[in-house]
């Protein structure tokens, strides 16, 4: 084939990355399949099938419906966010990174009145926080379970209940969470769940998924009529009734969804979780006598945030890429030059672990001596 691109450097590259994630063979391997017409009854077939065992992962019944939207994960925030409230509404959004920035940015868009919760990089989320916000009138709660900027995993159960007093609905970003720490959207009192492909699923871009209690459909979705077309809900709850979308879905990333629900049911999805939890502990048990440290807040499986003592992580980022193949995720703002954030999901064993805690040994000795 003629391609001028250097495609296959980045083909070889290790991803420790979230998302896209270090994928699997399998997956793979579906993705270089033809990608068939979805107007069928087979492929309905194959979707309300999927549907279904996929509540069974989230935790949650039949009377649930999930949207599957072909957009990234930002475009399911923004469309749970204008399907369940609008202008009458009052939010409050746990904003503690990029994430948490990202769904005040929604509702300043939308015109949708909320209160922040602000963390500074580093502290905890607590009980404390969310005092004086007890009885305030608010009808919803944003919140991204994990936020991944930081790697914090916020208490659900302390936002749950807070939801629960304050008859707020409770909508949660479990972008990276869902299939990296334990999840179950009914138990934990989640009322709208956000999922996108390319996070726990490890799967390509493109998918990602609403999935809406009767609650949020009764007391919300259903009542409101969002300024959108492409992003309306009724008319994808209306069309799963078939095992449908309204519009062309990515259909080469739900064909991918289908065979990775199938694998996870026959593999046992408390066997991946722990899988995931024990990477992350080897990985942060590994680690330990590096000249890093690792927040103190509590962490998700998903993702390690590495603090460096020195202004090191942007080096320490490109060396890691250039000269060993191995991509990290790069941290934002503040604390650009001082984190990189290493992943814990995907297709990567301990020994992916002592290749990438070698090199980091050597990238941290050179960029230190360096400055
Ligand atoms: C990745 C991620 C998103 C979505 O980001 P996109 O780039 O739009 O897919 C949203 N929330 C969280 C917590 C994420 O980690």
């Amino acid at each position: 084939m003629c391609c001028d691109y250097d495609m296959d450097e980045l083909h070889q590259m290790t991803l420790f990355t979230i998302g896209p994630v270090q994928m699997y063979p399998h997956i793979i391997a579906e993705k270089g399949l033809p990608i068939p017409y979805f107007r069928t009854e087979e492929f309905s077939n194959q979707m309300l099938k999927m549907d279904n065992d996929f509540k069974q992962l989230l935790g949650t019944t039949s009377k649930t419906r999930c949207i599957y939207l072909t957009a990234s994960g930002t475009g399911a925030m923004e469309a749970a966010v204008i399907n369940c409230f609008d202008e009458s509404d009052r939010l409050l959004i746990i904003n503690g990174g990029t994430f948490g920035k990202r769904f005040c940015d929604i509702c300043v868009v939308h015109n949708i009145p909320f209160d922040e919760i602000s963390l500074p990089f580093g502290e905890e989320l607590t009980r404390e926080h969310l005092y004086r916000f007890e009885n305030c009138g608010f009808t919803g709660l944003l919140v991204n379970l994990d936020e991944t900027s930081t790697g914090q995993l916020y208490n659900v159960e302390l936002l749950a209940d807070f939801c629960q007093r304050n008859h707020m609905l409770f909508v949660a970003d479990a972008i990276t969470t869902f299939l990296c720490d334990p999840f179950e959207m009914d138990a934990f009192g989640i009322d709208v769940a956000i999922l996108s492909s390319q996070k726990g699923l490890c799967l390509s871009p493109g998918i990602s998924i609403i999935a809406a209690n009767e609650k949020a459909l009764e007391t919300h979705i259903l009542k409101k009529t969002p300024k959108t077309l492409y992003l309306n809900f009724k008319d994808y709850i209306s069309n799963m009734e078939r095992g449908q979308t309204p519009f062309t879905p990515a259909v080469g990333v739900l064909q991918e969804l289908c065979s990775m629900v199938a694998y996870i049911r026959a593999y046992g999805k408390d066997r991946l979780l722990s899988d995931i939890e024990q990477r992350a502990a080897y990985f942060r048990q590994q680690i330990s006598n590096l000249e890093l440290k690792i927040p103190s807040y509590p962490l998700s499986n998903a993702i390690t945030p590495v603090i460096f003592k020195q202004p090191i992580a942007k080096q320490v980022f490109l060396t890691l890429k250039n000269t060993y193949g191995l991509v990290v995720n790069p941290a934002g703002g503040t604390m650009a030059e001082y984190m990189i954030r290493v992943s814990h999901v995907g297709d990567l064993k301990h020994k992916d672990y002592d290749n990438l805690i070698k090199a980091l040994e050597i990238c941290i000795k050179e960029a230190s001596s360096q400055i």
